[in-house]
């Protein structure tokens, strides 16, 4: 365990509208999680923490988006957690249930520092209302499987839920909140 001074942030996939964009429905994934890397960014960095943001948006396809992504935050020799920002989908609410469908965060092994980050990001936005879905250990993602510093995928919520999407669009800044709380949170242990 040590502490978080460096940390990549992206948006994956690539921009809206283009090939190997996001899912979209109530909610654009590509649009949202570049709204909320930068957020993500600003935010550590008022908290002294160096923050690069290593989204692409030029990729070929997939493959070359994430393969881009990867370079971009090995590039970064001193990044302690690299961070990917995405939107789930999968659960097509589109009357609304009534049950926000949640976050997730997804990593190679539940260990160690972002074992640590992974947890609190779950409990935080548990916190604003958003369904924990828990830590998932996936040794099958290519950006967990070719950063060399640990990292984490958040599933923020739902893009085609409707709960999802209303509580999302409420307070789209308290999901950048949340992220940082688990970070600053992390590192006041030390
Ligand atoms: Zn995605």
């Amino acid at each position: 365990m040590k502490k978080i001074k460096t940390v990549t942030v992206h948006g994956g996939h690539n921009p809206s509208g283009k090939i190997a964009c996001g899912a979209s429905d109530f909610l654009d994934e590509s649009k949202e999680d570049r709204y909320i890397t930068k957020k993500v960014i600003k935010l550590l960095k008022k908290k002294g923490i160096k923050a690069i943001n290593c989204t692409v948006n030029n990729g070929k396809n997939q493959t070359d988006v994430l393969q881009k992504i990867c370079a971009k935050c090995n590039a970064v020799t001193d990044a302690d957690l690299h961070i990917s920002i995405h939107f789930n989908s999968g659960r097509a609410d589109k009357k609304g249930d009534g049950k926000v469908g949640g976050t997730e965060v997804l990593l190679t092994e539940n260990v160690s520092d972002k074992g640590d980050i992974a947890k609190r990001i779950c409990n935080q936005m548990k916190r604003l209302g958003y369904t924990n879905r828990g830590v998932k250990v996936n040794k099958g993602l290519y950006f967990l499987n070719h950063t060399k510093a640990p990292a984490i995928l958040i599933e923020v919520c739902f893009v085609d839920d409707r709960d999802d999407a209303i509580l999302y669009r409420k307070d789209r800044d308290a999901v950048a909140k949340a992220i940082i709380k688990a970070v600053v949170n992390h590192n006041k242990r030390y």
